[in-house]
């Protein structure tokens, strides 16, 4: 083919595809538009998740009639006219592309008003094509509708998730300008439900209860930090709120939310050693810079920025959350206030806590100001790192409580050993061995299992059949979005393999496991969640003797493979403490 010019129409879909791929992006565009506009109130209207129809409505400036054309055309904008402002950028948009991109992948209309007119201007546009702008009676301020989106992209379409994930998308995106915005009132509207709405009170602890629920909310606290030209506010969790993901951590600079790796590491490293392996925190952040030190002009969505100086706001970033860390939790760790089950204050002194951890504002600082990985905070404060091949001494078994719990004496105290998290490691470890070793046993099923699957389910299954070859699980495809089971590995072959099964693509949608780096090693932790003894399962004296045998001959038996804690271990010096025979007058 000879090389030519695209025609425009079609030079535009190519730039919507980087601007616009799913109906959070195109909410995201026209709410930010309707941010810059000044708005005090926007509505966000969606009827099936955004297919049929995204609407935005705002108060704000609004757009002079015989500017609409220009709107919708590709690199029109009226906040940025000299190249030497992209680095001195106060709006949210300055690209000048988002209407012109929605309005060549949809079917777009303007309604707007300035102040100043006493009649408002209307313009629509269809698959990039913009008719002429007329005369229509409208409130002051904007209100932009998109219909039928990518209508002529029937293939992006196909890439759209679930109405329930496109719909948590919009919300997920809305709430978090709510906070950015708190002085603005929101309202989201989803299929003719109302599903958020703000008072625009500007109370940003009333959003986060909104969206987190007033319990978890609870356990948010406030970060205010200012350094040179730095400033790091908003909310971080406590350490009895927790995530398996990062997902719930939110960043904004300037008002713009990024999706940025590095600020996220940031986060999660001012928590080092105060959370299990596997577990993020909660936090919403406010970063304010001058914006010559950011340049926002870097991703064509915005969603990714870069820093003049990037190692002082990572350690600023750091150093904000750990104040406030130290500020709110003079306790690192919790653990200890559920043991016998009793809930014991966060803080002071019940003996409890005093005694397992001796714990003074010292050593909390020391263990939070330590970089070394631990892998729970039990071993932290009890000096004890957690190094891999640390095994367990000979136990003796003194029983089942609460058919959850074994209890075990060794020659240097008590052992309270969770049956689950023990069963998993020891699993994982037999598991892990035979994939090392390259020989895993593993029985032909008599009856070959066929598997199911919703299509993105089985899209991840696809992904980890080769790390499931590798551990012993022989599965193939077997038309569209179904597999047959063929053979399992040994060590889980009395169970389900359609639960193994299902484990595994439902742990990888919603979890990650960070530390570890095979597809192997996590397919094969959460085979052996899914297949480990449950917690109030009554075990055979046989089986819990087994299991200690088992746990005894693992190389880290204290933690199971996603890092909570197998065990809690009673030195009988603790128990001295406690019963007051050491130590008394
Ligand atoms: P950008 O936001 O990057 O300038 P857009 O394509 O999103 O580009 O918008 C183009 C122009 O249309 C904006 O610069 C602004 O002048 C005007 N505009 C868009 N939406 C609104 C709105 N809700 N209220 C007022 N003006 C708007
Ligand atoms: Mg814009």
């Amino acid at each position: 083919m000879p090389i030519r010019i695209l025609p425009d129409t079609i030079a535009s879909q190519i730039a919507a595809g980087e601007v616009v791929d799913r109906p959070a992006s195109v909410v995201k565009e026209l709410l930010e538009n309707a941010i810059d506009a000044g708005a005090e109130k926007i509505e966000i209207e969606v009827m099936q998740a955004g297919r049929r129809l995204i609407q935005v409505t705002d108060d704000g400036s609004g757009i002079p009639a015989d500017e609409l054309a220009l709107a919708v055309s590709r690199h029109a904008t009226s906040k940025l006219s000299r190249a030497e402002d992209l680095f001195n950028i106060h709006t949210l948009g300055f690209r000048g592309e988002a209407l012109a991109s929605i309005g060549s992948v949809s079917r777009l209309t303007l309604i707007t008003n300035t102040r100043q007119n006493p009649v408002g201007a209307k313009l629509t546009m269809e698959g990039g094509e913009p008719a002429e702008t007329s005369s229509i009676a409208a409130a002051a301020g904007t209100r932009v509708s998109v219909e039928d989106l990518f209508f002529n992209l029937p293939a992006r379409l196909k890439f759209l998730k679930s109405d329930t994930t496109e719909n948590k998308h919009i919300t997920g995106l809305v709430t978090r300008y709510a906070l950015a915005y708190p002085h603005i009132r929101w309202s989201v509207t989803q299929d003719e439900k109302l599903t958020f709405q703000t008072t625009g009170s500007g109370e940003r602890l009333e959003i986060l209860q909104a969206l987190f629920g007033p319990s978890e909310a609870g356990k948010l606290m406030p970060v205010n930090f200012e350094e040179h030209h730095l400033k790091v506010e908003g909310h971080i969790s406590n350490l009895s709120l927790t995530r398996s993901n990062r997902k719930d951590i939110t960043v904004f600079v300037n008002g713009r939310w990024v999706q940025d790796p590095m600020l996220t590491s940031a986060v999660i490293r001012a928590y080092n050693t105060m959370l299990m392996v596997g577990r993020y925190p909660v936090a919403v952040l406010f970063i304010t810079l001058p914006p010559e030190l950011v340049d926002v002009n870097v991703h064509p969505a915005k969603a990714e920025v870069r820093f003049r100086d990037q190692d002082a706001v990572f350690s600023g970033v750091q150093r904000a959350i750990r104040r406030g860390l130290l500020a709110f939790t003079p306790i690192p760790d919790l653990n200890a206030t559920r043991l016998w089950g009793r809930n014991l204050p966060d803080t002071g002194g019940p003996s409890w806590q005093q005694g397992c951890f001796s714990a003074t504002d010292e050593t909390n600082k020391e263990v939070i100001e330590s970089e070394a990985p631990t892998s729970s905070h039990f071993e932290t404060s009890q000096r004890q790192p957690a190094l891999p091949g640390s095994y367990l001494p000979l136990l003796r078994l003194v029983g089942q409580v609460a058919s959850t719990y074994l209890i075990a004496e060794g020659p240097d105290g008590l052992y309270l050993i969770d049956q689950h998290a023990a069963h998993e490691r020891v699993l994982f470890d037999q598991l892990m061995a035979q994939f090392d070793a390259k020989s895993i046993p593993s029985q032909a099923l008599l009856d070959p299992v066929v598997i199911e699957l919703t299509p993105e389910k089985a899209g991840i299954l696809e992904e980890q059949l080769d790390a499931l070859l590798n551990l012993g699980f022989e599965i193939e495809e077997f038309g569209p979005n179904a597999f047959v089971v063929r053979s399992v590995p040994i060590v889980v072959e009395k169970s389900d393999p359609r639960l193994a099964i299902e484990a595994i693509v439902t742990a990888f949608e919603e979890d990650e496991t960070p530390l570890m780096a095979k597809a192997e090693a996590r397919v094969a932790a959460r085979v052996c969640k899914r297949m480990a003894v449950k917690a109030g399962q009554i075990l055979s004296e046989a089986e819990q003797r087994n299991l200690l045998l088992s746990l005894e001959s693992s190389p880290s038996p204290r933690t199971c493979p996603h890092g909570r804690p197998t065990m809690i271990h009673l030195s009988v010096n603790l128990l001295e403490r406690q019963f007051g025979r050491q130590g008394a007058v």
